[in-house]
């Protein structure tokens, strides 16, 4: 039986594995395909694709975006898409920038509390150009600020906490056809935690390609209610483990095993619609 993690970072985003350190767990656990998804990120895709190889595990390359529709956060995966493509590429260097723009407003809030972490410090311990909340916990840990990852969220980060600043969003439907025009497939990430059953119909009219039945956090009840909704929306499965290295614990690589068949539905969808691009004028 083959099997595939299709949700995976890096330190190219939020992660603390280097593609090459994801590779080698990935190999040892006998993964037959992986997908990497960095936040609003393409950049590891290049490094992923070699470490693969070397490995003779099947890289599919990929991203993840956070967006919006209705006032509910979504977040969207994009799988095969083209590293290269321009749009792509100048969407997410805006979203990096704001992600930059918002790290400077976390730590402001932090200041005000009269904490003395340094912006540059976060910047210098990310190294990427996807700089998120783990890093602002880690860096607070590193400066001996607080005692650790959880006591960062709890006291500055989580959600309606003093230094939780709001993220600027796309739109979903500016994502899907983001990730469309760049010829990849739009995955809904882990419904479960993003409570978006309400919006699932209308994400589904504007061109949704499948789900994210599978995930670590989602229970066996929870997989198997998006598996009914994929099923009844004619969408496609997928599933990986949003394995974060020790970014938020313990690595979670290996705690979801996606039966390989959903990847071979993935290519089918893929190599029908540039099919279909292909014949029409
Ligand atoms: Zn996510
Ligand atoms: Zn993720």
């Amino acid at each position: 039986m083959k099997f595939a993690d299709l949700h995976l970072h890096t330190n190219f985003s939020d992660g603390t594995f280097s593609p090459e350190e994801l590779v080698g767990h990935g190999a040892r656990l006998g993964f037959a395909a992986m997908a990497l998804t960095d936040h609003d990120s393409v950049e590891g895709c290049a490094r992923m694709t070699a470490a693969c190889a070397a490995a003779d595990i099947e890289f599919i390359p990929g991203t993840e975006l956070t967006a919006e529709h209705n006032d509910t956060e979504l977040h969207l995966l994009g799988y095969f898409v083209d590293t290269q493509n321009k749009k792509l590429l100048t969407e997410i260097a805006k979203f990096q920038v704001v992600r930059q723009n918002r790290i400077r407003e976390m730590v402001a809030c932090i200041n005000q509390l009269g904490v003395p972490l340094q912006a540059e410090a976060v910047f210098a311990l990310a190294n990427c150009k996807s700089p998120g909340r783990p890093h602002v916990a880690r860096a607070l840990v590193k400066a001996g600020l607080v005692a650790n990852l959880d006591e960062a969220f709890e006291r500055f980060l989580k959600k309606n906490r003093p230094a939780w600043v709001p993220k600027a969003k796309m739109s979903a439907l500016e994502g899907i056809e983001l990730v469309h025009q760049a010829g990849g497939l739009v995955i809904m990430a882990h419904p479960g935690l993003n409570r978006t059953d309400e919006i699932i119909p209308a994400i589904v009219d504007a061109g949704l390609d499948g789900i994210e039945c599978f995930h670590t956090k989602h229970s066996t009840a929870t997989s198997g209610r998006y598996l009914e909704i994929a099923d009844k929306y004619h969408l496609l499965v997928t599933g990986g483990s949003d394995c974060h290295g020790f970014s938020k614990g313990k690595p979670l690589i290996g705690t979801v095993k996606l039966p390989y068949e959903h990847v071979e539905k993935m290519k089918a969808k893929i190599a029908e619609r540039r099919s279909a691009a292909v014949v029409s004028p």
